[in-house]
């Protein structure tokens, strides 16, 4: 047993506003500079939609004629010479500008200096490419929230894979969340799997994924790599950059900076102890659907004290110990199992968890589709169909999500239970979903 340790992040879907404070105040930081305009290492993109970098969910397009190998790594489907010459000369499909929609600024002068109208707003965006007004915007990460539009091949076909194709245009136009999206840190990461210089590594002691600057020769074969399209190449040093999970402040003991400016306060640091010998075998299981429990199968009880003792026999700090069992990363993910990992069918083991939104539980509660008990007795009653967040966050299966969001209305009507009726009765505040633990 090798054991690591990994900082993730569990983001609540139920609570997110949409209001990509988180994606500014990154911006700010890290990606306000020349060559990376383009860049949001946090964005948040409205679903179902066609998300940013476009389309990003649809791996068969920026696959291309290589495909992915178990540990990550792209290779050309041909193999032999072949395969030699594509990976020195060939890159699987990259995303172009346009497809990261063109950055704009606003004309800030004309927007506070305008006669005042009424149907703001009244200035036309400016391209930070070529300075000048845009005439129009044909789409962007949350043109579906705005505007509605195209929805992408791979949402209709693949997202929507088991709801009747006839219901495509009456969900596009009755359920709406958000998604905001970082890099995930990955267990398995694909970038450092498919980097040719070897300048992308993950930290032994907190699970970072970085890129070393002086090692990358902008190959960008980690920007086809990363399934999540979470790598952006900086046009003006030549390399390619990526989120750095804020590591000078979690090293100084402070949150990142998404989580520290979320209005929503939807976003929960923690750590987790997992077993590094259990990561090849759970990337390569082959039923796509068991890949959710595979990846749980890596993580090791913090709570026990054979574990704790191994891991400090390893050299894990005690600090990290420490934290991993008071960890809410593991309360969501692995105890309560109400946090999911986004698309575990890319084998990347993902770090970032999100729990599932609660709003379709919410309409169906007002409309009295839901038990007393909280048991939901027919999926098909929710708005959000729950085969669109199984096929999000659980590679398409279905139970886990249910007695996900089963779980969370119970912890509703505790929190109500509790503090607005003032009941104190533990058996009472229980219910069905809710361990002794939770209570
Ligand atoms: Fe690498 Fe992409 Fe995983 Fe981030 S999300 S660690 S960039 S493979
Ligand atoms: Fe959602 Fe928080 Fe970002 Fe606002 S700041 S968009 S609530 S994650």
């Amino acid at each position: 047993m090798k054991i690591r340790a990994q900082i993730g992040m569990v983001l609540n879907l139920d609570k997110c506003i949409g209001c990509h404070t988180c994606s500014v105040t990154c911006k700010n930081v890290w990606t306000s500079r020349d060559g990376v305009e383009y860049a949001w290492f946090n964005n948040v993109e409205s679903k179902p939609g066609i998300g940013y970098p476009k389309d990003w969910e649809n791996q068969e397009k920026w696959q291309g004629g290589w495909e992915r190998k178990p540990n990550g790594k792209l290779v050309p489907k041909q193999g032999g010479k072949m395969r030699i010459l594509a990976n020195i000369f060939a890159n699987p499909n990259l995303p172009a500008i346009d497809d990261y929609y063109e950055p704009f600024t606003f004309d800030y002068e004309h927007l506070q200096n305008a006669p005042e109208m009424q149907t703001p707003p009244t200035a036309r965006p400016v391209s930070v490419l070529t300075g000048k007004k845009m005439d129009k915007i044909e789409w962007g990460p949350n043109w579906e929230d705005d505007l509605g539009g195209e929805f992408s091949k791979r949402s209709k076909d693949a997202l929507f894979e088991g709801i009747q194709k006839e219901m495509y245009s009456a969900f596009e136009n009755t359920f709406l969340m958000y998604l905001p999206r970082l890099c995930e840190h990955c267990l398995n990461p694909a970038c450092v799997a498919s980097c040719p210089s070897g300048s992308i590594y993950k930290r032994e002691d907190d699970g970072i994924v970085l890129i070393d600057q002086d090692k990358c020769r902008g190959w960008r074969m980690c920007v086809s790599g990363c399934p999540y399209k979470k790598i952006y190449y900086n046009w003006t040093s030549g390399k390619a950059e990526k989120c750095i999970f804020c590591y000078p402040r979690i090293e100084a003991g402070q949150p990142t900076v998404c989580s520290e400016t979320c209005v929503g306060r939807i976003r929960y640091l923690g750590v987790l102890l997992y077993d590094a010998d259990r990561i090849e075998a759970a990337a390569s299981v082959e039923d796509p659907k068991s890949l959710y429990e595979a990846q749980l199968g890596v993580f090791l009880d913090p709570n026990s004290p054979e574990i704790q003792a191994e891991a400090r026999k390893q050299g894990i700090p005690e600090a990290w110990i420490s934290a991993a069992q008071n960890s809410p990363v593991y309360k969501m993910a692995m105890e309560w199992k109400v946090a999911f990992p986004l698309h575990p069918e890319y084998r990347t083991l993902p770090m970032v968890w999100y729990i599932p939104p609660l709003s379709p539980i919410q309409s169906a509660l007002e409309n009295g589709l839901i038990g007393e008990n909280g048991i939901i007795p027919d999926v098909k009653d929710l708005r959000i169909p729950i085969r669109y967040l199984a096929n999000l966050l659980t590679a398409g299966k279905e139970e886990p999500v249910v007695s996900a969001l089963e779980t969370m209305v119970a912890m509703r009507r505790y929190m109500r239970k509790k503090s607005v009726e003032k009941i104190s009765d533990p058996a009472s505040l229980r219910g069905t979903h809710l361990k002794p633990a939770q209570v």
